[in-house]
This record gives C-alpha cells, structure tokens and sequence, in this order.
C-alpha cells in the first residue's frame, strides 16, 4: 500500500444552514401541532397536560412540544394494551396479520423521505441516510416479520411415560404470544430500534407500549399515524412519550409481560431491577466497546474504509460501534494514518444538506460527554492522528478522532463513547489479539480483516461476541439474529430468534 500522507482538514469543514424550502410540506404540518399520546388508538395529552420540546441538534432550536407522560399515562396505555391483547387482536388470523404488517413496510417505503427528513431534524442524523438506511431498514424488517406471522409453529411428540405401564399419549406445542410488552427505545436509531422491537411483538400476536427516547419521539409519533391509518385495533400499538421515569414505571408495572430495552448498559441494569416485582420476561441490547482486527495481509484498501465507517458510521452513535481498532503492527502506522485522512475528509454538516455524511451529535449531553472523553484521553496521554474536538460552536459537532499512544486502561480505551472516535492499538500476535480483544465488560460485536479465511474463522469462534464481520463491518440483514455476550445484553433480536423473545411454550398432554 502506497504511503498516505495525513491532512489535518477541519478548519476547511464548513457548517452550512440548509435552506429553509428543501422541508417536506407534510413534515412541517407534523411539527406544525403538539405532539400527543397514542393510547387505545386515540391521541392523547398527558394526563398531568404537561408537554416538553424536542430540538434539532444541527441548531439547537426548538422543533416542537411532545406530551410528557408519566406513570399514569403508562397506566392508561398498559391497560390499553391488555385489552386489545384479551380483545380484538386475539381474534386476528395469522394471515390477518401478516397481512397488516406488509402493508405498515409499504406505508414506510411510500413516505420514506417523509421519514428521512423527520429522523434528521429529531436526531441530527443526514436526511438522505436514513431514508436509504434506517426507513428502508425498517420496511424491510415490517415485512421481514409479516412473513413469520403465518408460520409459527409448535412441535407435536410421543412421549413415553415410563412410570405408566400400558398408557398411551399425544402432546403437542403451542407458540403463544407473551401478552403486553413494554418496548424501550434510544435516541441513536430512533425508528429503526422501534421497529426491531413491533414487528416481531406483532407478527406473533402481543400488544406494545412503546416509550421512546426524550430526545427523540417524533419518528415514532409518525409510525403511529400509519398503524391508526391502517386499521390496526386500538390498544395494539401505544406510543408514550416522556422521559427515564416513564420507562422506569413501565419496566416496574405488574401488568406488563415483557419489557424489551435498547440502550446503556447502566438503565439495563434498573431494568432487571424494576422487573422483579412481577417477574416479567426480560431483553436488553447494550452498549459495546468493540474489537475492530486488521491483519497486515488484508485488502487495505477496503479494511480503511470499513475500519474508518466501524466507527464514524451514525457519528458513532452506534452500539455496534468499531471503537478499539487493533492493528498489527507492521502496518500500524501507514494502516492509522489512512483511516485518519479517510476520516479527516468526511463531509460533516447539517443533516438536512444532501452533501453531508455525517451531522451533529443528538444533544448538548452527548456533546459534553463526547468531548470529555476527548480532553481525559489527552490528559492521559493520547495523541489524536485527526480530530480531537468540537466544531464551531452552534449545533453539537465533533470532529472526527482517531486516538493512538493509548493504553488498555485508558477510559477511552474501556468505556462506550458514543461519538466518532476510535482508539487504536498494534498487535504482534500470529493469531489476532484474542485477550486483548476479549478484554472487555462488553461482547457486542467484532470486525476480520484478513486475506487468511482459516485464520478468520477461527478467530471468529474465539472471540467473545454476538456478532463478527469478516472483512466488513456493520453488515445487518432483518434475518441475521443480534445482541450481546457479556453486559452487551440478554437475548437476540431480528431474524427467527425474536419470536423467542415474543412467544411462550404451551405444552399439551392429552392421554389416548
Ligand atoms: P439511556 O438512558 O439508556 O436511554 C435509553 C432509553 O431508556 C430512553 O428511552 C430513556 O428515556 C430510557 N430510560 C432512562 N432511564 C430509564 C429507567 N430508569 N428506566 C427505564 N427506562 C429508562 O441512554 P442515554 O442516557 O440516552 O445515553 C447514555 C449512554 O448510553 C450513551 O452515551 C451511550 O453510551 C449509551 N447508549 C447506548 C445505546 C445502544 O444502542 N446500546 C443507545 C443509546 C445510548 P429518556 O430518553 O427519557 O432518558
Ligand atoms: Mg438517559
């Protein structure tokens, strides 16, 4: 590989306003009214009449007002939900089903920009990226799980019963649905994580309350338009907005079957707590730390690129994310150095600008815990190849940063950031940095970069997480399972391994 030669570029970054007139008409009457509470299919204000402003983090200003439910809206819709489960719903065919759930990924294709410009303004994301990325995503996943509604199935077995000389038996399995699940959601995927979680709830026959993240609820707000237009039974799907309390009183309520959570490993920990009392079936994807493996022998060209959107993908707001990059160490210096003048040229800018590739950070706290990552690494003695700070000072941009001259018990070595930087280690070892890899309160996910495929297959066994990449990174598909070894999480969503999460065994036992 030819030598790159590193350009510091971001005093060239420019922070664009986007025009006012490239807004959708139908996205600005969205946030033109109060946003409310969809319970028992009817849109609500809190009960307390409360409400609280969501922002948009490329300006920092004030988009619109959203209900602020608490533990008596939870209540309401709780109850919403069970009796739609006891009710109507549970009078739904498996076909009626699958039915509805294709025509909810229809609904998201058909407003996909409408989605898009919603999920930029909310989270700072681009625009464009999460029309191709997390709206398509999410079309894919409603119609991935219509799929699956028509065909869950028990088992039937002859069993022998020892004990009863002479007697004769047939049992057979049913697959029921858990009943009302409590579904959590954070703010880094605001509609693809609430996606991951309804589907699969609905295809196999529950009803959802659904609290997605005070940053942002609006995404959610707007699916719940399309299951009213589509003629879903009200109390199927409930939407609460508000904030940790709201999720806090759904996790703890006795009424609730299941609580499925996406977010820091920290409120994971409250969740399991909050669902003794009624000993409610519980999953959570976490947060990860994860070991991105470049080998002197892989194809360079691509492992810069791959290796540099591990991390930088989403502005790093990804669980998933490639943040401890181990490099060997006959090419560690050329291989940084590349990701670092592939990183130092990513346009960053509002996510409304069809040029930019990455936006603002979703929040001033994200901003202020990102950049104080940067400043405990520097004083700890890492050395940022690129990056290193804010941009500007209005809206919450960070450069992005590759860090070296780390050490494995640095923060920025061992805990989540959550923003667009990387650390990068060299290794000697002929085998891959297993331990050094595996040294991590984390398992969530791990990136192969190699030419040598036996050598990546068995480093992929070694390693300790629910998902690995060879010679990619950030591959999904909604039939791939995901989630964490470790305190990356309990349980795996997407793919057949959801209906696990969302249906319970009957056994039936019938004496012939
Ligand atoms: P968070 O607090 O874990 O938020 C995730 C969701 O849980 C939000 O809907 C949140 O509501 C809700 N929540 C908060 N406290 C709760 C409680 N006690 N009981 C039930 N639900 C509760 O995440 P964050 O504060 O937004 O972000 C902090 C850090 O978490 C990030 O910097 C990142 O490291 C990590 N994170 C990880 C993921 C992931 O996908 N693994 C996603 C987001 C964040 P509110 O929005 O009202 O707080
Ligand atoms: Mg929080």
């Amino acid at each position: 590989m030819t030598h790159v030669t590193f350009v510091l570029r971001y005093e060239e970054v420019r922070v664009t306003t986007v025009a006012d007139t490239l807004v959708l008409d139908s996205v600005r009457t969205f946030v033109s009214t109060d946003k409310r509470l969809l319970i028992g299919g009817e849109w609500v204000a809190a009960a307390s009449g409360r409400t609280f402003p969501t922002y948009d983090p490329a300006t920092g200003e004030r988009i619109t007002e959203v209900a602020h439910g608490d533990a008596t809206d939870i209540d309401r819709a709780v109850a919403a939900a069970r009796r739609a489960f006891e009710g109507p719903w549970s009078r739904f065919t498996p076909s009626q089903r699958q039915s509805l759930l294709w025509k909810v990924g229809d609904a998201l294709l058909a407003r996909a920009e409408e989605f898009g410009q919603l999920e930029s303004i909310d989270n700072g994301k681009s625009a464009a990226i999460a029309q191709a990325v997390d709206v398509v995503w999410s079309a894919n996943v409603f119609h991935y799980y219509a799929g699956w509604a028509t065909k869950i199935e028990g088992r039937t077995i002859t069993p022998s019963v020892p004990w009863l000389p002479g007697s004769e038996w047939h049992a057979y399995t049913l697959r029921e649905p858990v009943g009302v699940c409590g579904q959590i959601v954070p703010w880094n995927f605001p509609l693809l994580m609430a996606t991951w979680k309804i589907a699969p709830a609905l295809a196999t026959g529950n009803t959802v309350v659904l609290k997605p993240a005070e940053q942002t609820p609006l995404t959610a707000l707007l699916l719940g338009e399309i299951f009213c237009e589509l003629g879903f039974p009200a109390g199927v799907v409930n939407i609460v907005t508000g904030f940790g309390d709201a999720g806090a009183a759904l996790a703890a309520h006795d009424d609730v079957d299941k609580i499925a959570f996406t977010g820091s490993t920290e409120v994971g920990k409250k969740i399991v707590g909050a669902a003794r009392g009624n000993l409610k079936k519980v999953s959570l994807e976490l947060g990860g730390k994860s070991p991105n493996i470049v080998f002197a022998d892989a194809d360079l060209e691509s492992a810069i690129a791959g290796s540099a959107n591990a991390w930088l993908f989403n502005h790093g707001q990804c669980c998933v994310a490639g943040t401890r990059l181990f490099v060997e160490d006959s090419i560690f210096e050329e291989f940084t150095q590349g990701v670092a003048e592939f990183a130092s040229q990513v346009k960053v800018g509002p996510g409304l600008d069809p040029t930019s590739q990455l936006g603002p950070l979703v929040s001033q706290e994200q901003l202020d815990r990102v950049t104080g990552y940067l400043d405990q690494g520097r004083a700890d003695g890492a050395r940022a190849l690129t990056g290193g700070r804010r941009i500007g000072d209005t809206g919450y941009y960070v450069e992005p940063t590759v860090l070296v001259d780390v050490r494995d018990d640095m923060s920025v070595v061992r805990e989540e950031i959550f923003g667009p930087v990387v650390a990068a280690l060299p290794f000697s070892a002929a085998d891959g940095p297993v331990a050094d890899a595996n040294n991590s309160e984390f398992g969530l996910a791990a990136g192969i970069w190699t030419r040598d495929i036996s050598r990546a297959h068995r480093l992929a066994k070694q390693l300790k997480a629910g998902s690995v990449w060879i010679n990619s990174y950030n591959a999904f598909d909604a039939a791939i399972p995901f989630g964490g070894y470790k305190q990356s999480g309990w349980g795996r969503e997407l793919g057949e391994a959801a209906l696990d999460l969302y249906t319970q065994t009957k056994a039936i036992n019938v004496q012939l």
